[in-house]
């Protein structure tokens, strides 16, 4: 303990050097000097002045990120729903009026429902599909529209330009979970959304052992109020999953070429298969909202959901006993492939849905999609003889 600090010295160029980022870790920031540290809060919402609000390494993360959904700055959050609170919180206040589509993300809809009413934020839901009718639900309260586009689980495509056109014109900030496209899927910012979120846990982290969420933006008030929330609530993020996310930036785009690809493939074999009642995948010619999707998309993601013919739950028990390639789960967009299941009654739920039955969600991961297909259709052949028994 009384040895001296070691520093690094960096003044021997080509001593060491490496593809690796460096992993920053810190709790505490030291100052060169005490009026350095009596002034270090005006070093945000960039610079560093206490381990919270990150070291170099989310810093290099953050920077990474922006990039890729052309934005001028982006703060990360320990998971995908802490974004989402964090940027519903930093944007909204007593008395402010909360448009969000009936299609979001279970637990952003439960926070808004469960937390800002009590804190007096008047929270409405609107259906996917409104497009350029948002105009209606604008109130001279409204502060904040959210979108999720495809919507989860139900896949509805929203008309992300005529709901951005229609809040600028009324001063309303917008903002949109992303996850589904990705950066690569979806450009948010350029078709006029304020904020964009994504859970970096599923594609950019890609291999199912990392939770984080991002918020880009380019207006430096609103990235002010997101840092100021972030560094509030002492949201930290560890630079070890920073690390891990960066990594998987790395592969992101081959990854997700070659999911696509596979969801394509799965996708339009499945369309064809007499089981199948209704494929919910924008990106596959003839499903609902196929046209908006090939209007603003720039690739697909490897996340569908499929509606068989009607059975009963043994049935659904009898195909998942035939997975093997794919796991059970919840969580997607990493190599590995993934099944969930949403009874009927979840989406019942739901205001706004034309969406009836069970549905069941399949992630494509990098296995041989040939081997994911058939494991598929002997899942629906076990769906089928359990159902008429
Ligand atoms: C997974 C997911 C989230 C939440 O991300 P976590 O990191 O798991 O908290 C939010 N939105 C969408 C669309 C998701 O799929």
């Amino acid at each position: 303990m009384n040895a001296p600090i070691p520093t690094l010295d960096t003044s021997a160029a080509g001593a060491f050097a490496s593809l690796a980022p460096p992993v920053w870790r810190a709790s505490t920031v030291v100052f060169n000097s005490l009026d350095d540290f009596v002034n270090r809060r005006t070093r945000l919402p960039d610079g560093f002045s206490y381990g919270t609000t990150g070291t170099p390494t989310q810093r290099a993360l953050e920077t990474r990120i922006a990039e890729l959904d052309g934005a001028a700055h982006c703060v990360v959050f320990p998971s995908g729903q802490a974004a989402i609170c964090g940027a519903l919180l930093a944007l909204l206040k007593k008395g402010d009026h909360l448009l969000m589509t009936d299609a979001a993300y279970g637990l952003a809809k439960a926070f808004a429902v469960e937390r800002l009413q009590a804190l007096g934020v008047e929270v409405e839901f609107y259906p996917p599909r409104i497009g350029a009718d948002i105009e209606r639900l604008i109130r001279p309260c409204t502060r904040l529209i959210w979108l999720e586009s495809p919507g989860t689980v139900t896949m509805e495509v929203e008309d992300v330009p005529a709901i951005t056109a229609a809040a600028r014109a009324r001063g309303v900030l917008t903002a949109i979970d992303n996850t589904w496209a990705s950066p690569l899927g979806f450009a948010a910012l350029a078709h006029g959304v304020d904020l964009c979120i994504h859970a970096c846990t599923k594609y950019m982290g890609g291999h199912s052992d990392v939770l984080m969420g991002s918020i880009a933006t380019n207006d430096e008030k609103l990235y002010r109020s997101v840092r100021g929330l972030q560094s509030l609530m002492g949201l930290a993020v560890s630079p070890e999953d920073c690390f891990l996310v960066a990594r998987g930036l790395d592969t992101m785009q081959v990854r997700m070429e070659r999911q696509a690809a596979s969801a394509q493939l799965i996708a339009a074999s499945l369309a064809a298969h007499p089981l199948v009642r209704r494929m919910l995948f924008p990106a596959l010619p003839g499903a609902p909202d196929h046209g908006l999707w090939a209007r603003d998309f720039r690739q697909a993601g490897c996340v569908m959901s499929l509606q068989l013919v009607e059975a009963p739950y043994d049935a659904y028990r009898a195909m998942f006993r035939e997975l093997e390639h794919f796991s059970i789960g919840a969580s997607w967009g990493g190599v590995r492939s993934i099944a969930a299941f949403y009874p009927a009654e979840e989406l019942v739920r739901r205001r706004f849905c034309d969406v009836h039955g069970p549905v069941i969600r399949l992630s494509i991961g990098l296995q041989d999609p040939q081997a994911l297909l058939d494991e598929l259709l002997g899942a629906l052949g076990a769906f089928q003889k359990s159902s008429t028994l």
